[in-house]
């Protein structure tokens, strides 16, 4: 069948196409309904398939090339231009001081805070949405006050930045899609 998709049959009175979010097509069908039928409604229903499929891409995207040394420069040079500005608006806000700031690229880590107060963050947070750039930088602007992960530590962010987790999350889901484009 095109699109091969997963058939899950139920009790239900009704047949029914998703997507899930790991791209796999489903069809939710009854019982007895036979393979045939299914395939029948599966070939009916192309146009919604193509668009889901096609929104899925947008969405989560196909892998992005990686980025030349040249591009990594100018989105270096970015960071450097914005982060600074972030961090000092926050730390004003927050009440702490800190020490040097560095822009570079690692793969696993966006920001971190030394017990000197050096900061460094990941330039690649100069290319997401500003609120998630700046979630970054006010949870290592609050291990100033709190070197651990604690309900206090938190306490502190949310303080600051009530929907801090909202923008956490965005970048648990989206990190890698960025991350990912590191040579
Ligand atoms: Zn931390």
């Amino acid at each position: 069948m095109k699109y091969n998709p997963d058939i899950i049959k139920s009790n239900r009175k009704t047949v029914q196409l998703e997507l899930r979010a790991d791209g796999k097509l489903v069809v939710r069908a009854p019982k007895r309904m036979p393979y045939r039928e299914i395939e029948e409604y599966v070939n009916s229903n192309e146009k919604w398939i193509e668009r889901a499929l096609s929104k899925h891409k947008t969405l989560y995207g196909e892998p992005l090339p990686v980025y030349t040394d040249e591009e990594l420069a100018q989105i270096t040079a970015f960071a450097k231009a914005i982060i600074p500005q972030r961090v000092e608006y926050y730390a004003n806000l927050l009440g702490v001081t800190y020490g040097k700031i560095s822009i570079r690229h690692p793969k696993t880590r966006w920001g971190s805070c030394s017990a000197e107060g050096n900061l460094s963050f990941s330039c690649l947070l100069s290319q997401m949405p500003l609120e998630v750039l700046d979630s970054v930088v006010v949870h290592e602007l609050c291990h100033r006050k709190h070197m651990n992960h604690s309900k206090r530590f938190y306490e502190e962010i949310l303080r600051v930045m009530p929907d801090y987790f909202e923008r956490e999350k965005w970048l648990k889901s989206n990190g890698k899609r960025y991350s990912g484009r590191l040579p």
